[in-house]
């Protein structure tokens, strides 16, 4: 097979040839190749698509006729464990596929049952990619001596915050990996556990038996430890026991669901945490985003909209820190847009970069804390003492031409378009401030122009760099049993609302693991792109 022959023609043959574990080992094989995520395989009306994410967006690869899903879903369910005559609930299971280059790659697969078929998503996970430095994550500047700062303080609680999939993980392994020395213990407390790092005490928490992120954080507290680090803050009972070990002497680190840093205040507060115990304990707040990197092959000077300029121009009327910008950009505000070449599969963009909103505490903000200031207020003078917020950092990395304007209130949508808007109005301390419904507003407010990646009918990404491909051609190991015969399809009444709340469903973003089995690698030994490409997953 020549060498040049894409992985996705592969797959497109092992379609044609309805070679069903073929198919199933190209599908894998070809979303490592193209940096994916998650792979989607989705059955339709008449044909079942299969779709990647890349960089956070979802992107068509192929579809394949009906008929044959039902030997696909067998065969994806005889290689993570799972019941293969159960087709009416969810089932999960793992994984594990060796790469050519001894690296173990961790498939998390989860089926569920739609009015079409079962849909499965397999989400990829690299446990021995290279964990990114810092500044390798796009922080920079005083958001970058922030984050140092503090993790050189003996004691005290660092928070990460962002939506699901904006990187919030990988920060986290990051912070630990400049942590991690001889002399100090750190235990982590971790659903799941993502990469493996030598040094660290990381333990997986199993809610089935009561080993939650509270139960393994006191657990931790007696293991003698000095820094210790939890998956994730979602309950009163663990942001108590985070506080106690930060006023007992230790460096907590953790990440909770918020918006943006001045949001996570008044979430600490909602779950009915004191004032003064907030501000005894919490040291940083990190709100993140991960926006995509444009293409440095086919980037061209674009010329925004006038709505869009005058948002530039406010948020950057009240730029708290200079140091990240030079005043000549700032004057010109020449942006940058995506083209789409051979580079970048024809999208514009390829890879992505974190923005990073970092808020420091100190005796101004903790005492506008206790006194029940707005939200409004706190992250004004979080601004006078250097903080840059998202949307800033955004439109400073679009200057420098590392991303596009689109792209940063893409993902602004999300974020709080700082000071004097309405949507940060609100008291710290009323309970009732709900953050979710700030939100929404603030989206309804800002609908900028999203930019919609290119979606071709059926295939294709014009040219896919393949190293070699006899691995996949020449399957060494069989699987332990043969894909069955496909059965027959419970498709019964359809109606158009299930139809559309089939598109509603998107199983990977719940991990809940109530059935997990390791198994053997399977015969894949697909090929990889370099280490360095996919360095910000979409987690957690
Ligand atoms: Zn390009």
């Amino acid at each position: 097979m020549p060498e040049e022959q894409s992985k996705l023609k592969l797959l497109q043959d092992a379609i044609l040839a309805g070679n069903i574990p073929q198919m199933v080992l190209n599908i894998i094989s070809y979303a490592l190749d193209v940096r994916s995520s998650d792979i989607h395989i989705e059955p339709e009306d008449n044909t079942v698509r299969i779709r990647y994410r890349v960089d956070g967006v979802l992107r068509q690869i192929v579809e394949y006729p009906h008929n044959i899903h039902p030997a696909v879903v067998s065969r994806v369910k005889i290689m993570s464990n799972l019941k293969i005559d159960e087709q009416r609930i969810p089932q999960d299971g793992r994984s594990t596929v060796t790469t050519k280059d001894n690296r173990e790659m961790d498939l998390r697969i989860s089926t569920l049952p739609t009015v079409r078929g079962e849909k499965i998503v397999m989400r990829i996970q690299d446990k021995s990619r290279k964990i990114p430095d810092l500044p390798e994550l796009g922080l920079q500047g005083s958001a970058l001596k922030f984050f140092e700062d503090a993790l050189k303080l003996p004691n005290g609680i660092i928070l990460t915050t962002g939506p699901t999939g904006s990187g919030k993980t990988t920060t986290m392994y990051s912070a630990m990996a400049r942590l991690n020395k001889v002399d100090v213990n750190i235990m982590t407390i971790e659903d799941p556990v993502e990469i493996q790092m030598n040094g660290l005490n990381q333990s997986q928490v199993h809610p089935d038996i009561d080993y939650t992120f509270a139960n393994g954080l006191r657990t931790a507290l007696r293991q003698d430890p000095d820094i210790i680090m939890v998956g994730e803050i979602r309950d009163r009972e663990t942001i108590n026991i985070a506080i106690e070990a930060s006023l007992t002497g230790h460096l907590v680190l953790s990440t909770i669901h918020t918006n943006s840093a001045v949001e996570t205040l008044t979430r600490i507060l909602n779950m009915g945490v004191p004032p003064f115990l907030l501000t005894a304990s919490l040291e940083l707040v990190i709100a993140q985003r991960l926006v995509r990197r444009l293409c440095e092959n086919c980037k061209k000077p674009v010329q925004p909209d006038p709505e869009i300029l005058e948002l530039v121009k406010n948020a950057m009327d009240n730029l708290g820190s200079t140091d990240e910008i030079d005043q000549e950009k700032l004057k010109n505000l020449q942006f940058y847009g995506p083209e789409g070449c051979e580079e970048c599969d024809g999208i514009g963009y390829k890879g992505r970069l974190g923005l990073y909103e970092i808020m420091r505490m100190n005796n101004e903000l903790r005492k506008l804390i206790l006194t029940g200031a707005s939200a409004m207020e706190i992250e004004k003078a979080a601004i006078q003492n250097g903080m840059v917020t998202l949307e800033q950092i955004g439109i400073i990395k679009a200057l420098k031409a590392d991303t596009s304007l689109d792209e940063v209130y893409r993902v602004a949508k999300k974020m709080e378009m700082g000071p004097g808007k309405k949507s940060t109005k609100k008291k710290m301390e009323n309970p009732e401030a709900d953050s979710v419904e700030d939100v929404t507003e603030s989206m309804k407010k800002e609908e900028p122009a999203t930019e919609k990646p290119a979606k071709p009918a059926v295939s294709p990404p014009p040219k896919v760099k393949v190293e070699k491909v006899e691995q996949i051609n020449n399957p060494a190991k069989p699987a332990p049993a043969p894909a069955p015969a496909p059965a027959p399809v419970a498709q019964t009444v359809q109606t158009e609302q299930a139809a559309q709340a089939e598109q509603a469903a998107q199983p990977a973003q719940q991990e809940q693991k109530t059935r997990q089995v390791q198994t053997a690698p399977s015969n894949a030994a697909p090929q990889v792109q370099s280490e360095g490409q996919r360095p910000l997953p979409s987690e957690n």
